[in-house]
């Protein structure tokens, strides 16, 4: 048997992710070893409670509370508590004290990424973070080093998977969000408080993680557009399937040009939007995750699987334990995160796109006429219009009215907005019942 010098591994959290990985580390370690040419020593696990039931068999001799004396005795330390405070804290410590670490966590990379990152940097230790987007979905290394050569344009990706097994529920059963919701609690799939996912701030988390990725510029949570799924009504859902569209809640982070200005930036934003049936995303079901990409050279690639879970999350990052025990045995300093090209953000207000807009409007002669010249005064163009007699089913019926379903060609998001204002003004429109920008068409 080849004897191995082993790496101290010191694992932060034996919850739903780190339970898993902490059992995969002591049942794998041998075979481990073997691809990174070091043993792989769990050397210990730090929890809150020592008494708490582990849903793996943890040798009760590996657990303490006593993270900071651990982390100090450590090459590679794994960080899956979660929360800001005080796993900020921790991972400082672990770098400062010369490991490479490994974390899971969107919320802490998201908002206090580049501390950690210019850290990483001045120690030349690494910090990987595979298992913070999509779960086990690889899409972190490929960003930072299959595409490093390649120029990305656009990233479309489902992910939150929670958000989309209940607008995947509420477009095949027939649900409306609170029964999609209740049965994504039942199931696991959301938490008792479901906030974080159905508002958009999880996603949000993930955009700027992966714009600050793909773009090599330091995008900041509070520059993220967000919008979370919990207007989206099951007419709507229903109109959509109709149409031949399906509601997703996007990430969308672009390179793109303010129309106005002319300044080329990037920008990061989260909302439901349309998207053809036909398009790869529309096919992503239930909880799963998947990140359309779209790169000069490569083309589009699309990445997909399981977003959540604690073994699939364990198995991403098992991949980051294995690339950092093998720097540590080749040596040399860390990558740093490369934020060089440092590029503005740019606000919702500069994008431009598709949108589809359903309206309530007074069963009248000349009514279309009126609204298509709005439109046209606001410099949108419709590219096609549907109209049906009466409101939207679910909407009581005053008078005489018709619903108008509008395909509008590319616009801003300024151009629409006044529009839109423009339309709940107008005499003849009754309710703007939904705005929803279509994504994932030809451009
Ligand atoms: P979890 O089930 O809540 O587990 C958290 C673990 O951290 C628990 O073992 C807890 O100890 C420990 N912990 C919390 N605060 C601590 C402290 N101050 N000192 C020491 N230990 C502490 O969390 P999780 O679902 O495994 O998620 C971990 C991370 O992975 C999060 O950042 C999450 O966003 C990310 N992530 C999770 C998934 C997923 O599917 N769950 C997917 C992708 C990413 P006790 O057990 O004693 O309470």
């Amino acid at each position: 048997m080849i004897e191995y010098r082993n790496l101290r591994i010191a694992l932060l959290g034996a919850g739903a992710v780190g339970a898993q990985v902490a059992s995969l580390l002591l049942e794998h370690g041998e075979e481990l070893a073997s691809r990174v040419g070091a043993g792989l020593e769990l050397v210990g696990v730090a929890v809150r409670d020592l008494d708490a039931p582990r849903s793996t068999g943890i040798p009760r001799e590996l657990l303490t509370t006593d993270a900071r004396s651990l982390i100090l005795g450590a090459d590679i330390v794994i960080e899956l508590m979660g929360g800001i405070e005080p796993a900020r804290e921790y991972l400082m410590l672990a770098l400062n004290s010369g490991a490479d670490v490994i974390t899971a966590n969107k919320a802490l990379l998201a908002t206090h990424g580049p501390e950690l990152f210019e850290e990483a940097e001045q120690v030349g230790a690494q910090l990987y973070y595979e298992a913070a987007v999509g779960g086990a979905i690889p899409i972190i290394r490929p960003l930072r080093d299959s595409l490093a050569g390649d120029r990305v344009h656009r990233i479309l990706g489902i992910v939150n998977g929670t958000t989309n097994y209940i607008l995947d529920r509420m477009d095949l059963e027939g649900d409306s969000l609170e029964e999609a919701l209740a049965a994504a609690t039942e199931l696991g799939y959301a938490e008792a408080d479901p906030t974080a996912d159905i508002e958009g701030y999880d996603a949000a988390q993930k955009a700027a993680i992966l714009a600050s990725l793909a773009f090599h510029t330091t995008v900041p949570l509070d520059l993220v557009h967000r919008e979370g799924i919990t207007s989206i009504t099951r007419e709507q859902v229903r109109s959509a399937r109709r149409a031949g569209f399906v509601v997703k809640l996007l990430a969308v982070c672009e390179r793109l040009t303010d129309p106005e200005t002319g300044i080329e930036g990037v920008s990061a934003r989260v909302h439901p939007a349309l998207v053809p049936e036909t398009h790869p995303l529309a096919a992503v079901h239930g909880a799963n995750n998947a990140v359309f990409l779209e790169a000069e050279a490569a083309g589009s690639l699309m990445f997909y699987g399981a977003g959540a879970g604690g073994i699939q999350t364990a198995s991403a990052v098992l991949g980051d334990v294995v690339s950092a025990a093998r720097r540590h045995v080749i040596g040399g300093p860390g990558v740093a995160e490369s934020t060089h090209a440092d590029l503005p953000i740019l606000p919702i207000s500069s994008v431009v796109t598709r949108y589809q807009i359903t309206l309530e409007v007074l069963d009248r002669p000349g009514v279309l006429a009126q609204i298509a010249t709005l439109f046209s005064e606001h410099g949108v163009s419709v590219e096609a219009v549907t109209q049906s007699v009466g409101p939207e089913a679910g909407h009581a019926r005053t008078e005489a009215t018709a619903t108008l379903v509008i395909g509008t060609h590319q616009a801003t998001e300024g151009a629409l907005a006044d529009t839109v204002a423009t339309l709940g003004a107008s005499d003849v429109v009754t309710r703007v019942t939904s705005v929803l920008r279509v994504e994932g068409t030809q451009q």
